[in-house]
This record gives structure tokens, sequence and C-alpha cells, in this order.
């Protein structure tokens, strides 16, 4: 029996070439095309792992002697074949994207057989990005992405991504990247001869740790904008496999420039801070910090703009365009209300029956002059003038004024000339004084006759006040002959005044040194005390000068040296009134004025002082507002309003 033959298995061998034989083992880089791809550095420590070396032996005796140099008056060259163990101090630029990293790409990838090693850097985005600032000077992880990799039974390798000095939390784990080794505690070299991915290269212990439950939950402040910026940089990383290239990144800044800068450069770099234009026109690439800044402020996904050239109608930058047009700042200058507020204001003004002038609406709109107004609605303001000339208007005329004048220099008493010119409608007196002068010199001196008492009763009165006995102060004498101050008494009866001032000074020195004047004790009268203890539960807090002024007979000196502490108890006790009520006065104000701020605002009307200082007076009751609180008010409630 003839024995048919053994049919074997056809196997469908792959075309493949076999791999290539390399000096170093060729060893797979970890996480390409992922965003936790792992970086150079880590890559050679596991290399040297993986040959049982320490990565000091395997950089200073194979990998080193073939890295040519990139800077210097020997750039191009090998290095001297010495050992340079100081080449671990600025290591961590061989993850980045100058010369020198591509040397050790180019080295490690000879020696391995690798042609994707430069995925392990920041090489794919040079030209695209400034590298100054951009990598970490040392070392940092994600303890629980260390041990997920153990747990999972995965390659332990160090990320691109904890590299990236912008990067400060675990996309993955939402947690704060580590900096300190927990066993040592010690800051670690990105790189250095006893680096070996997830140990630390000082204690030489574990670096990972299992995620505590509390510490995720931890709300850190923040930590949203953090996982931005750590997911935004994880994307570009991620993206590097799709060739970022500056075409795009060009073309890309160049549409936001149109879509969101399109009221001013200025308005962009107030909501984003970047100088826009600096990075369009080629001159700068920008700092990998700066380009999250404004992708993060834009909502725009920085992957996509290093990728691809975004269409000008994508949905993408309408976030931005909306926000920069919420929230660019107004122009310094004035911002012109819109024309048909304008009208509206001057429309309303022409149906009322005593209308404003053009000036005071413009005033009401935080412009200075009327010229605006007329500018924008000539016709309207020119209707406005015609209608207050006309005669129909309410407007005080000559005759109304003489009248008036007439009216009250006829009165005993006469009224005063400022009252006059109120009654009229008039903030002062010098339009009376330039229309009708002798009329008003007449109401004055009248007036004057009335108040003042004739030079000879004065001089009498003074003279009585001479042999008075203590003698009266001057002012109370001045206002006895009728005038406010004893000032205008000196220049008519000089003599007089200083026999009268001669006399207090006299009588204050004999008092102070008499020592048969009584002790001040002794001209405290019986019920102070009473009513001092009274004034302290008195509500609301009484002032000093009233409770003293209630002792019939009082001495200030002697009543405040015989009850120093309810002295000092009632006043504190007003002070401190006087205090909480300005406070609240303050708090009444900022309100009203953060109310009237908004809703100019929403209005589209700019809450200029002037605007909001006239608003204030008319809705506020405190009529004793200084300029400075209200304007420090609106000040803040402007700033409040803009952040
Ligand atoms: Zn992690
Ligand atoms: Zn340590």
């Amino acid at each position: 029996m003839a024995k048919t033959p053994f049919q074997y298995q056809c196997w469908d061998l792959p075309s493949k070439q076999p791999p290539v034989a390399s000096r170093l083992y060729s060893l797979k880089p970890e996480g390409i095309g992922t965003p936790f791809v792992e970086s150079l550095t880590g890559y050679i420590s596991r290399l040297a792992e993986a040959h049982s070396v320490t990565t000091g032996t395997l950089v200073l005796r194979e990998l080193l002697p073939k890295v040519r140099r990139t800077r210097g008056a020997f750039a191009g060259q090998l290095p001297p074949a010495a050992r340079q163990p100081w080449i671990f101090l600025g290591a961590h630029i061989i993850n980045g994207l100058c010369e020198c990293p591509r040397e050790w790409v180019k080295v490690v990838q000879n020696l391995t057989g690798h042609s994707d090693l430069q995925l392990l850097t920041a090489l794919p985005w040079a030209g695209l990005l400034d590298q100054v600032g951009m990598l970490r000077t040392n070392l940092a992880w994600c303890p629980s992405c260390f041990e997920d990799q153990l747990t999972s039974g995965s390659v332990i390798h160090e990320q691109l991504l904890w590299t990236i000095k912008a990067v400060l939390v675990c996309p993955r784990h939402s947690r704060p990247l580590d900096e300190l080794c927990p066993h040592c505690g010690r800051w670690l070299y990105p790189f250095s001869g006893n680096s070996r991915p997830g140990y630390c290269s000082r204690c030489r212990k574990w670096l990972g740790k299992q995620i505590n439950a509390n510490e995720v939950c931890m709300v850190e402040q923040g930590l949203a904008g953090r996982v931005w910026t750590a997911q935004a940089v994880a994307e570009m990383i991620a993206a590097n496999v799709h060739f970022p290239n500056s075409q795009s990144l060009r073309a890309n800044l160049r549409t936001c420039a149109v879509r969101c800068a399109h009221r001013s450069r200025r308005a962009l770099k107030a909501v984003t801070g970047c100088d826009i234009q600096e990075w369009t026109a080629g001159n700068n690439a920008p700092r990998m910090e700066s380009l999250l800044k404004l992708c993060r402020a834009l909502n725009l996904s920085p992957a996509r703009q290093f990728t691809e050239a975004i269409p000008f109608a994508d949905q993408m930058w309408d976030f931005g365009e909306e926000r920069i047009r919420r929230e660019a700042p107004k122009p310094q200058g004035r911002l012109a209300p819109e024309a048909r507020t304008i009208a509206e204001a001057l429309e309303r003004e022409l149906k009322s029956d005593l209308p404003m002038s053009a000036e005071q609406i413009a005033e009401q709109f935080g412009y200075r002059s009327d010229a605006r107004l007329r500018q924008l609605q000539p016709d309207l303001c020119a209707r406005l003038t015609q209608k207050r000339r006309a005669p129909s208007a309410k407007r005080t005329s000559a005759d109304q004024v003489r009248r008036a004048l007439e009216a009250g220099v006829a009165q005993n008493p006469p009224p005063s000339l400022q009252t006059v010119a109120t009654s009229l409608g008039l903030r002062g007196c010098t339009r009376l004084y330039r229309r009708f002068p002798e009329l008003c010199r007449a109401l004055v001196a009248k007036n004057r006759g009335f108040t003042q008492l004739p030079p000879a009763s004065v001089a009498k009165t003074l003279k009585k006040a001479l042999t008075e006995s203590p003698p009266p102060a001057l002012d109370v004498v001045a206002r006895r002959v009728g005038f406010r101050q004893a000032r205008s008494l000196w220049r008519r009866f000089p003599d007089l005044m200083q026999a009268l001032k001669s006399r207090g000074i006299e009588a204050r020195g004999s008092n102070n040194t008499n020592p048969v004047s009584p002790k001040p004790s002794s001209r405290v009268p019986p019920q102070a005390e009473a009513l001092f203890r009274a004034a302290l539960l008195e509500e609301p807090a009484p002032p000093l000068r009233l409770v003293v002024s209630r002792i019939p007979k009082h001495h200030n000196t002697s009543l405040r040296q015989a009850f120093p502490e309810l002295w000092k108890l009632i006043r504190v006790r007003y002070q401190q009134q006087k205090k909480a009520a300005l406070s609240e006065r303050r708090r009444l104000l900022f309100q009203t004025v953060q109310e009237i701020v908004s809703e100019l605002s929403s209005r589209g009307i700019r809450p200029t002082q002037t605007l909001v200082r006239l608003t204030v007076r008319q809705r506020s009751e405190d009529s004793l507002l200084s300029l400075d609180m209200i304007g420090e008010a609106i000040r803040e409630a402007i700033t409040a309003i803009s952040t």
C-alpha cells in the first residue's frame, strides 16, 4: 500500500521584510498616536533597563559619543571621548524641539532601527511653537498613571505630556502632577544617570500611588481650567502623527483675526491677553502658554489649529466671536449712544410743555456739549431750539424778573436776592445783576438795613459789651449787631474791638491765675452726673455738645475733669453711631449706583461719571452725598460689571 504523501498546511507568510538588525534592542516606543506617548528620555531609560545597564552607562558609553554638537565653535563635530556626566544637567531639552533633540533622535533611531522617535519629543511642533518656557526642568509625573500601568501589566513609561510646563494635572485622573518624591521629598532631574521609569532616581523607590478617592473628589480652585489645558496639550500630542504644519496654524490664526478680532486687535488682546498680529505676520512663533491662553479664551481646539485649515464658516469660531463682542472693553473715547436713542429722547422733549435744552439732553448722555447731538440729529435739535424760543414756552421774561425784584424791595423785611433768583428758577444771581443792577443793589441795601443796626447803635452795643463781666466773645458781639462774624466789625470799629479783645484776654488770664477762683469741681452743677448717665441710655446717641448744653450753668473744663469716663463714653458712643450711619449710607449709595450702571449698560448707554451722577442725584434721597463718594461708587460698579 502506497503511502499518500503528507499534505503540509500552507502558510501565508506576510510579505513584510524581516526586521533590520540593530545595535540596540528594537524596543517598541509606547503610546505613539495617543496623548500618553512616552518621552524620549523615558524611552532611553527603558532601553538601558532592557540592556540591564544604568541609564548613565548607556548614555555616556553608547549614545553621547555619537551625538554631534549643535552649538558653539565645535558645532557639527562629535564630542571628545571623555565622559561627560554633566550632560544630564540640561537634559530636559532632549524632549524639546531644537537641533539638539533632532541629533538625539537620529542617534537613537540608528541604534534601534525605529523611524518614528521624533514623536517622543516636541519636534513635530518645530516652527509652530516657540521653545522658550515650554519644558519643565524637573521631573513631574502622575502617580495614579504609574500605578495603573503597574496593575494592568503594561509597560511602565514616562509620558511626554508630563514634560510640558503648562500641564499641571493629569487629564486622565484630574489630579495634580507630583513633583517631589513621596519617599525622600526631593526634586528629581528630568533625566539622570539613575533614571528608571516609575522610580525615584535618588532613593530608587516606586513613585506610583493608588488613587485616593478623597484626593480625586477634592475640588481645587481652578482645577477645571487646568484640566482643560492638560486635555488640550494631550490632544496636541496625539495629533502629532497627523503632521502639524505652520501653514495651517498661520491660516487659522488669520481666520481667527478676521472672525474674532474684526472690531479691533485691541479687543482681542484685552480678552485673551495675546497679540495675534505678531503670529499671523510670521515674525514670532507663539509660545505654548500664550497659544493655550488664546485657545482657552476663545474655546478653540489647538490640535485642530495645527493640523487643518479650519473654514471661515466653521462653528468653532462662533464662541470666540460672541465672547469678544460681549466682553471687549468699549473704546476709550466717547461711545456714541445710538442715533435712535438720541432721537427718542429729543422727540420726547419736543412733546413736553417745558422742553429741556439740547445741552441738557446731551449731558444726560454723558456729552459735554450738544455738538454730537446736533451732528446726529440736526433736524430734531433745530426744532427743539425753535420750540424753546417760541413765546408759548414758559420762560422767565424780563418783565417777570423786574416785577419779582420790585416786589422784593417793597416787602418788609425784604427777601434775599438769592431767594428771589431761586423763585424765578435761576441758580445764581449773576443774571439778575446783569439785567437789573439798580434793583438788585436796592434790594441788597434794604436787606442789610434790616439785618444790621446803624453805626451809632453798633458802637453803643460794643461799648455796653465792654462793661459786661465776663466780657462776651467777639463773634457773639458781632451777631448781636447783625453781622455773621467779628471780621466785618474790625474794619469799622478797630479801637472798640481792640479794647474788647484785650478785656477778653485779661479776663481769661485772671481766671487762670486767680487763686480765689472756685475750683472746677465746685463749679459742677449737682444734676450733671444724672444727665450724663441718662444721655448714655438715649437712642440715638446724642452728641456731647448737646448733652453738655442741657446742664445749666455748666463749665466744660470742670465737667470734663469731674467725669472723665462719662465724658469719653458719650463722645465715643456718638462717634460709633456716626460711623455706622455713614457706612449704611455708603452701602445704599453703592447699591443704587450698581443698579444704575447695570441698567444703563443693558440699554447700551455708556455709564459715564456725569450721567450716573445725575441719575444718582435724582434717585437718592440722601442729599448730603459727596462727589468723592459717588465717584468711588461709580468706579467700583463699573469695575464690577467689567469683570
Ligand atoms: Zn494620571
Ligand atoms: Zn525619592
